[in-house]
């Protein structure tokens, strides 16, 4: 018989949780650098996509995926499978506790302090196309 979270994990590209997320300043350097990466047509068609309220300004909704997936901030990495963010429908998967969550990404990505995961701003809340675009 096959273990109870053995079950993967099924994204349908629903795009829901991509709202309201805090990005430090690294995680900001590399959103920009994705953003200068894309051809002038790629921006203008997603800053011309209506959003919901909050919702992260780097979602491509028409094609239901994220614009900078390879810059993506590591609370999107982390989402689905640590506490406190845990996909509604995903509920199967094991979640880490948020504190060994935090600690694999501070690991992973090369953090060395707890500092460095302050937030400058958050993804749909004051980070918007406007905010990109004129910095
Ligand atoms: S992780 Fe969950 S909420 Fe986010 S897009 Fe996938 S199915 Fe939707
Ligand atoms: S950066 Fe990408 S994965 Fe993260 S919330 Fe925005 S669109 Fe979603």
């Amino acid at each position: 018989m096959a273990p109870p979270n053995s079950k993967p994990f099924l994204c349908d590209n629903c795009i829901e949780c991509c709202a309201n997320v805090p990005v430090t300043a690294k995680e900001m350097q590399a959103i920009e650098g994705a953003i200068r990466a894309m051809p002038q047509e790629q921006i203008d068609r997603l800053q011309a996509q209506k959003r919901k309220d909050g919702a992260c300004p780097l979602v491509d909704v028409e094609n239901k995926r994220c614009a900078v997936y390879e810059a993506r901030p590591w609370i999107c990495r982390l989402f689905g499978y640590m506490e406190q963010m845990q996909c509604p429908y995903n509920t199967h998967i094991e979640i880490l506790p948020f504190a060994e969550g935090q600690k694999k990404f501070m690991t992973e990505l090369g953090v060395r302090s707890p500092e460095d995961l302050q937030a400058v701003g958050v993804l749909g809340q004051d980070i918007t196309w406007e905010s990109l675009v004129l910095r």
